[in-house]
């Protein structure tokens, strides 16, 4: 297939509102693909040439892909910056110009080749490398029609936005073997072990959808996080479960390591996938020193350490080590610990179905320890097992005690379920038994321009959703106008204009009279807390309609959740849109 052909399909999607829909074109696009064109194009429908997990950026601004156009197309600056701020879009620009022009060098792309010279522009680096970028992408500019040319410039600058999410793409992969939904729960379960759609779309055109059973945990590629479900007592716990594995609950950030000691690589990854290595240097150093196996993937929480006190520091302090500056003055100031609690591959065997408490015992011989919380960077979260709720109380309220925020039960005989949140592990906090102290976290799905005092900031408003997940959709639970400090609303708005889509994605689901004024791609997680759930007809999470009297209108039967007193707590920055709160918590929560 071409580039240009691709961009017919590209240009169909974008235009598409229903996901339903979006999954039936990438199906049909996926059947006409070989099964490396297909890899290339996954990547290419995220803007990338890489699974997002890698690091492979394009690393250039709107400002040098505009040279590229304009060097491509010998435009004029200032007639091209008129432009631009009329249209307000690179991509539709970069098209526009080029309709008008005859162009002696277009000519047929094959996506391969398109991919492999994008490949080069995010790889390239050193001296002299950007003048290099900016030269390729002008010869792809000068080689492709005017519609191609709105998704080239448009890949780069990481704006290709198309409205759909990894799980449309496995719905179409399923649709494309077997023309319904019923390949999905095996694609998911491969695509939480290896989160690489690209890989997993040419497995599947190269070998067959059976190749996905024997998909195993690799070194170096990040496996989706098993996430716990919550219970307010250890008598609930014990019945749940019986007995099982407590370990105290750190409020840090978790991080899963990858280690291969013949090379001494190390790589961090965090809760939403992304590489962090560079950020956390004494820790990667510590799991050199300290870690006794060959190759491992574990997991653990971070908690940053006052060394002069001895003791672990609050949330609010670690946290200052996500930084991208003056990483090392701060790991000498607030040096990392790991405690380790999870092990999912060891030496070239999967984890993964092995019952936890054998997990726990292996981990245990390979993390070697000195037992000095002084010296040891790689800790082992202690643990009891116990079937007696008092005990397990015992334990909780030491937790609370020593700072921490509860503890986690694990199920004996549990299994590692990667990207799932089962009972096999159970987080009991303090919160929990108070509605009123919980939080959720909502994706921001768009803002209002805002009144008044406002205006200045040109946010008033925000509405946020949380995640069905039967539906892959999002649905507003809250719009919130008040509980930001200045600061705050600065930095939301531009996050926000970073992802602003032309109009509702497709994945969204709003009440007209929740409509906002700049709609936003799913990215941004937002802790959010208030003073109680309760229901309102124009939130459209867990509302359900029904047909009218009159028949053809909808009406509302039962009226969607709604936060009373909603405001923000935290960016979370570390989660991804999918790892909001889901319908089927906010239930929960609200029993
Ligand atoms: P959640 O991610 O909301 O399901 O809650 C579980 C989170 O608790 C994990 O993502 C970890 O970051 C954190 N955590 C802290 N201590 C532990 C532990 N001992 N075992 C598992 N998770 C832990």
């Amino acid at each position: 297939m071409t580039f240009q052909e691709l961009s017919r399909y590209f240009e169909e999607i974008e235009k598409t509102a229903s996901r339903l829909s979006i999954t039936h074109l990438l199906a049909d696009l996926f059947t006409k693909l070989n099964p490396e064109e297909l890899q290339s194009t996954v990547y290419l429908l995220q803007g990338r040439v890489v699974p997002l997990y890698e690091k492979i950026e394009f690393g250039m601004a709107e400002k040098m892909v505009s040279r590229s156009v304009l060097h491509a197309l010998q435009l004029d600056s200032v007639d091209f910056a008129k432009q631009l701020g009329q249209i307000g879009d690179l991509g539709k620009t970069t098209e526009h110009f080029k309709r008008e022009i005859i162009s002696f060098e277009e000519k047929p792309l094959p996506v391969y080749e398109v991919y492999k010279e994008l490949y080069r522009m995010a790889t390239l680096n050193g001296a002299g490398s950007q003048d290099t970028k900016m030269k390729i992408l002008a010869h792809l500019i000068s080689q492709l029609d005017a519609l191609a040319c709105r998704y080239i410039v448009r890949i780069p600058i990481g704006a290709m936005r198309l409205g759909f999410s990894d799980m449309t793409v496995l719905d179409a992969y399923s649709w494309m073997v077997g023309g319904d939904k019923q390949y999905r729960p095996l694609i998911e379960k491969a695509y939480h072990v290896r989160p690489d759609l690209g890989h997993i779309g040419r497995l599947i055109k190269e070998e067959g959808i059976q190749a996905l059973e024997a998909i195993q945990p690799t070194l170096f590629t990040p496996i989706i996080m098993m996430r716990a479900e919550r219970l307010s007592s250890a008598e609930e716990i014990i019945e749940k479960i019986g007995e099982c594995i407590i370990e105290p609950k750190y409020d840090g950030f978790r991080l899963q390591v990858h280690y291969r000691r013949a090379t001494g690589e190390v790589k961090l990854f965090s809760r939403n996938l992304e590489e962090v290595s560079e950020m956390y240097p004494d820790l990667i150093e510590g799991v050199r020193k300290e870690v006794n196996a060959n190759e491992i993937i574990f997991e653990g929480e971070a908690l940053g350490f006052d060394p002069n006190a001895r003791t672990f520091l609050p949330f609010q302090e670690t946290v200052q080590r996500k930084r991208k500056y003056g990483i090392e003055e701060k790991a000498k100031e607030i040096p990392l610990k790991i405690f380790a609690f999870e092990m999912l591959y060891l030496d070239g065997k999967s984890y993964l179905t092995i019952p936890c408490s054998e997990r726990r015992r292996t981990m245990e011989e390979y993390l070697v320890q000195k037992g000095d919380v002084f010296e040891d960077t790689v800790l082992i979260a202690p643990d009891i097992v116990s079937g007696d709720a008092k005990q397990v109380e015992l334990f909780f309220d030491d937790a609370i005690t020593k700072g921490l925020e509860g503890v986690i039960a694990k199920k004996k005989d549990g299994i590692y379920q990667p990207g799932a949140r089962g009972w096999n592990w159970i987080k009991f906090k303090r919160s929990y038994s108070s509605k009123i102290e919980d939080t959720i976290d909502c994706l921001v799905m768009g803002y209002d321009w805002g009144k008044g005092k406002r205006a200045e900031f040109g946010i008033g408003a925000f509405l946020v959703g949380l995640y069905d997940e039967d539906n892959d959709i999002f649905k507003t639970v809250a719009k919130i106008g008040t509980g930001l400090t200045d600061e705050e609303w600065r930095e939301l708005k531009r996050l926000c204009d970073e992802q602003i889509t032309d109009s509702k994605p497709a994945l969204y689901e709003v009440d007209k009279q929740m409509a906002v004024d700049v709609w936003v791609a799913p990215f941004l997680v937002v802790e959010i807390k208030a003073d109680e759930i309760t229901r309102s007809p124009v939130h459209t999470a867990g509302r359900i309609m029904k047909a009218s009297k009159s028949g053809n209108a909808l009406e509302v039967d039962v009226p969607g959740y709604a936060l009373r007193f909603p405001r923000l707590k935290h960016f979370r920055y570390d989660k991804r849109p999918q790892d909001v709160t889901t319908l089927k918590e906010i239930e929960a929560i609200k029993k």
